[in-house]
């Protein structure tokens, strides 16, 4: 999971989100078994909108895995929206999510780690091992941390792609060799410092 500045809330979210999630809100509270979707600008849904602008943030990879962009092209709602429907518009509770973290479904924890968050830092909560292709808690950090840790491994399931990881590494090796490490399908495995996204144009 790859530290990440989060861009300024989009104008869509800015004029509608308090409302639209007010709505959601209120319709979920009539009906527990409503459907939630995403509401539509100018003919367009707003999932699509936000979506280029969540790729920018995280160079099209998953906010949670760091798996890149052919498997990563869904939004996850971090507080979920069933629980929490008041944020599902709220730019801060969003996060480009490949379809495996995505299992996560309406599963939270306060504990929860958050890839934007003030002070996140992969070094300080995670560690790689390469030997297995496990990511772990760092075991230097302190007890909070690592539980911290622990927990979004946990939810996220990080580690049960692992084997998928490598394999694709193995598959990918030839077609990798000069690709930017921005590019790379997980990069953080390969180096774990995040990338300063104010100098990077958007795709
Ligand atoms: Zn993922």
């Amino acid at each position: 999971m790859r530290a990440f500045k989060r861009a300024a809330e989009p104008e869509v979210l800015q004029k509608n989100g308090e409302q639209w999630g007010n709505e959601w809100a209120t319709r979920k509270a009539k009906d527990p078994s409503a459907k939630f979707h995403w509401h539509e600008q100018d003919g367009e849904s707003v999932n699509k909108i936000l979506l280029p602008l969540l790729e920018t943030q995280t160079q099209a990879h998953c906010s949670f895995c760091d798996c890149y962009a052919a498997d990563t092209d869904t939004i996850e709602h971090f507080q979920p929206k069933s629980t929490h429907p008041k944020l599902a518009f709220q730019w801060d509770n969003l996060y480009l999510c490949c379809h495996r973290c995505q299992r996560k479904g309406e599963k939270f924890d306060e504990a929860l780690l958050r890839p934007d968050a003030e002070g996140y830092d992969f070094n300080r909560y995670f560690r790689w091992s390469y030997t297995r292709g496990h990511l772990l808690p760092n075991e230097n950090a302190t007890a909070d941390d690592q539980k911290r840790a622990q927990t979004t491994i946990a939810l996220y399931q990080l580690n049960i792609r692992h084997p998928h990881l490598r394999c694709i590494a193995r598959k990918l090796r030839k077609r990798c060799k000069d690709m930017p490490l921005d590019e790379f399908p997980y990069r953080n495995f390969i180096d774990p410092k995040p990338v300063d996204n104010t100098t990077r144009k958007s795709k």
